[in-house]
């Protein structure tokens, strides 16, 4: 009988340890995730103080982070994050291929944690016995799935060197911590990469791929405070290609769309990187030149008018020729941008009048 109330209060005070050892980590855990991180930087760094806490709090030799190729049907294991054994991040480890490592990849795939004392001789991580536990001296491994939307997308993996390792329950559980911690900062990561795409998609247009009448709104601004501040000229072209009507009406809307499309590409290719090529709207393209006097603006512009003239569209066994006509303008740095369009607008409605496939600067 007594024997019996000793064995309950140790297991009592053992449950007790376990039960505060585990407040403890979670605690932390919650904290660290609490931090608001720069998801832009790459998956090293926004991971970095999660797997450096899990390091830590397991007391560990190495955490690291990989990531199906594809969370359906994974075929690869690739390395994200990890920590070095010294703590400090160290460079990504090599990839590991399903072929190599079937029964471990089928039991993170099914979700089961692997906490193997021994991982040289535990059935589910002696396949990576001699090229990738020995060389290293990894004795021990504690892994875990990271989940997201109820499928393994990847695993935690906790490293032991040297010795076998008995981990503890609430080790375990720990480290699944770990692994929900990543899962979430992984969620933030692919909503600030869809937030990208969404912003991207707003400033783009869909047709040709240019920057779009929004973007140049917005941009134009900041580089007319740019340009101020430094006292430098911004120049810009606005050009309409000529008759366009009649190519739609003889080529057909695709034929059109592929003259627009063509002729994007001819202005990318003619101005320099940090040139912004924008389409207006319908057959109307502005071309924003920084830091460039409006002389050089004409000289852009002359070169595009010939580069234009002399293009051959490709379109159903046919060739589309046309012309463009272009308004240069200065921008005026101290008025609202709309007066420096509307400039060169009526520079383009001059060269229009003056027959087409002309270039008029604008007063
Ligand atoms: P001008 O030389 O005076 O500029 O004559 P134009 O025919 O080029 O000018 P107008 O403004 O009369 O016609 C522009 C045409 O561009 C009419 C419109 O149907 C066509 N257009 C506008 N957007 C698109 C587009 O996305 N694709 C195609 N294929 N055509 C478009
Ligand atoms: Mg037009
Ligand atoms: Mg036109």
């Amino acid at each position: 009988m007594k024997k019996l109330a000793v064995d309950s209060k140790e297991n009592d005070d053992l449950s007790n340890h376990r039960h505060n050892e585990l407040t403890h980590v979670t605690q932390r855990l919650r904290r660290v995730l609490s931090k608001e991180v720069d998801v832009s930087v790459g998956h090293q760094q926004f991971l970095a103080d999660i797997i450096l806490e899990g390091k830590a709090l397991l007391d560990v030799s190495r955490v690291s982070i990989w990531l199906f190729d594809n969370a359906a049907n994974p075929t690869r294991l690739i390395n994200y994050a990890n920590t070095d054994w010294d703590g400090l991040i160290s460079s990504p480890l090599p990839e590991l291929q399903v072929t190599d490592y079937p029964i471990y990849f089928r039991t993170i795939v099914s979700g089961e944690t692997i906490s193997a004392r021994n991982a040289l001789t535990d059935s589910r991580t002696s396949e990576f016995k001699d090229g990738y536990l020995k060389p290293q001296q990894i004795a021990a491994l504690l892994d875990t799935a990271i989940f997201q939307n109820g499928l393994a997308i990847g695993v935690v993996c906790c490293e032991g060197r040297f010795h076998p390792r008995d981990w503890l329950s609430w080790e375990v559980v720990a480290a699944e911590l770990i692994a929900d911690c990543c899962s979430r900062r992984l969620l933030v990561h692919e909503l600030w990469q869809m937030q990208q795409q969404l912003t991207e998609m707003a400033f783009q247009d869909v047709l040709t791929g240019l920057k779009n009448r929004r973007y140049l709104m917005d941009y134009a601004k900041s580089e007319m405070s740019r340009h101020q501040r430094a006292d430098r000229p911004l120049s810009l072209l606005m050009i309409d290609l000529d008759r366009f009507k009649k190519i739609n009406d003889k080529y057909g809307h695709d034929g059109g769309d592929e003259v627009l499309k063509r002729f994007s590409d001819c202005c990318t290719n003619l101005v320099r990187a940090e040139d912004c090529v924008c389409r207006l709207g319908g057959e109307e393209f502005i071309i924003l030149l920084p830091e460039t006097e409006v002389a050089s603006a004409m000289n852009v512009a002359q070169r595009l008018r010939e580069e234009a003239a002399a293009l051959k569209v490709a379109y159903e066994g046919q060739e589309i020729s046309f012309t463009v006509s272009i308004g240069v303008a200065e921008v005026n740095l101290n008025m609202p941008f709309s007066k420096s369009l509307k400039a060169a607008d009526q520079a383009v409605y001059q060269a229009k009048a003056a027959g087409r496939d002309q270039i008029k600067l604008a007063l």
